[in-house]
């Protein structure tokens, strides 16, 4: 029986859900894909939403958090062994932290009682075209077809869709990093204890000039501690041999000591230039699957959510206008370029290019340093974006600055004095 929908959405993370969400509250039929038993299964826990994420989709301040966070403190490992560290605190949280596996059933729930068919366990293989070349539909790893008008591929960053339909091919190693995690149990009073900084919830993060192309990220959840290490595949050490390291770090080891390791996952996080192309003939790539992940923090979840509804709204217009050509749904890609998401991969992209290429890879440390307590301390959309959050720190921090060169300054518009 062929089964015809409007949209056919492959992947039920933030991107896919909120495509789905999106376009089945606009009365459009949609059925969301999803490879794993459950939303969610596929995915690892112990992540961080930053408050931007409620900004946009504020009914999620009704979904299953964890903890609130409402301090954030920064440590960096100089090369000469010193430790230079900073914490900002306050009373409205910075973010919250979610279990993915839990919050991803929850926000696909949202999606499916919006209207959108959810159907699970379905490993996409393929997208199907007809004989002009439009996407009209995905074929499953049990020879299943889904057809619809529109094909939305939000299925994360080895997106089949987006390869299968030519819109671009593997990332290259140094635009991918590896995620290696670990989540401990400790019980919610020692969580509490050890992440109480007056009377503030803390997230750390830990920064080593030893080895510059990543950073360790310690997150506190009710009962678990998650901690992971990213780094490009490119990078000298792998990320495994990273956390290792960091887990001897006196701030980290006190975190987890006595816990119990009940999860350990390596995932991959894109992290460098987008698809060159995110649309085409009745197709549309949002989250992941497009690369919107921050390049330089790997935080990816605000991007995915709100390309999801983007991609979703593009498409909804196009079904109305009868016209899902590539001319058409290039609105698409026009509007996530104006959007945050375009500002903030386009500032990230200069970044990595003047750091890496010009500044050398000894500093890429220190600027992630400089970039995360900027974003954090300041804040960034919709209040600032990530360059005016970063030359404002650099303005307060002119040691950083100095670190870091006169181009990062000129660069920023920041004044750079030796
Ligand atoms: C270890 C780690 C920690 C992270 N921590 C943070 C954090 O703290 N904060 C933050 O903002 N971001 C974080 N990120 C990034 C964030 O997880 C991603 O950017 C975000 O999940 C992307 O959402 P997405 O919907 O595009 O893709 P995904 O979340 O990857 O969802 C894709 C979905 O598609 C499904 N799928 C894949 N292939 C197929 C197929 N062929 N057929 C059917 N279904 C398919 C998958 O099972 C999955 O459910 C982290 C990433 C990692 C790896």
């Amino acid at each position: 029986m062929r089964r015809i929908y409007d949209i056919v959405v492959v992947g039920a993370g933030p991107a896919g859900s909120l495509a789905a969400k999106t376009a089945a509250e606009k009365g459009f039929r949609v059925i969301l894909l999803e490879r794993g038993r459950r939303p969610g299964d596929k995915n690892v826990g112990g992540e961080l939403l930053t408050q931007d994420v409620f900004h946009h989709f504020s009914w999620m301040a009704e979904g299953p958090l964890e903890r609130p966070i409402t301090r954030w403190s920064f440590h960096l490992h100089r090369e000469d062994g010193s430790l230079v560290e900073l914490a900002f605190s306050r009373s409205k949280p910075f973010g919250y932290t979610v279990h993915r596996p839990e919050w991803d059933r929850w926000v696909s729930k949202a999606a499916a009682e919006a209207g959108a068919q959810l159907k699970t366990s379905t490993l996409v293989e393929r997208v199907l075209k007809n004989e002009g070349g439009y996407a009209i539909g995905v074929e499953t790893s049990k020879g299943e077809k889904f057809y619809g008008s529109l094909v939305i591929g939000a299925d994360g960053v080895n997106s089949v869709v987006a390869r299968s339909f030519g819109l671009r091919g593997k990332w290259p190693p140094e635009a991918v990093a590896l995620a290696v995690k670990q989540t401990y149990r400790l019980g919610e009073n020692l969580v509490s204890g050890r992440f109480t900084r007056g009377g503030c919830v803390e997230a750390l993060v830990v920064f080593d000039d030893h080895y510059p192309s990543g950073y360790c990220w310690v997150f506190p959840s009710k009962r678990l501690v998650a901690l992971g290490v990213g780094a490009t595949l490119n990078s000298k050490e792998p990320p495994k041999l990273q956390l290792k390291r960091m887990l001897r770090l006196p701030a980290v080891r006190e975190r987890v000591k006595g816990g119990r390791l009940i999860e350990e996952a390596a995932r991959l996080i894109p992290v460098g230039p987008p698809a060159a192309k995110t649309f085409g003939d009745g197709i549309l790539l949002a989250g992941d699957a497009a690369g919107f992940t921050c390049p330089m923090e790997g935080a990816g979840y605000e991007a995915a959510a709100y390309s999801g509804k983007l991609a979703a709204e593009v498409a909804c217009e196009a079904l109305s206008a009868g016209d899902v050509s590539a001319g058409f749904l290039s609105a698409y890609e026009e509007r996530w370029r104006e959007s945050w998401i375009g500002l903030n991969l386009d500032f990230g992209g200069r970044m990595q290019n003047l750091i890496l290429r010009e500044l050398g890879i000894k500093r890429v440390s220190r600027f992630l340093y400089g970039f995360l307590t900027a974003v954090a301390k300041h804040g960034c959309y919709p209040s600032l974006s990530h360059k005016e959050a970063l030359a404002r720190f650099l303005r307060e921090n002119g040691e950083l600055l100095t670190l870091l060169g006169g181009k990062v300054g000129a660069f920023l518009g920041v004044e750079h004095s030796l």
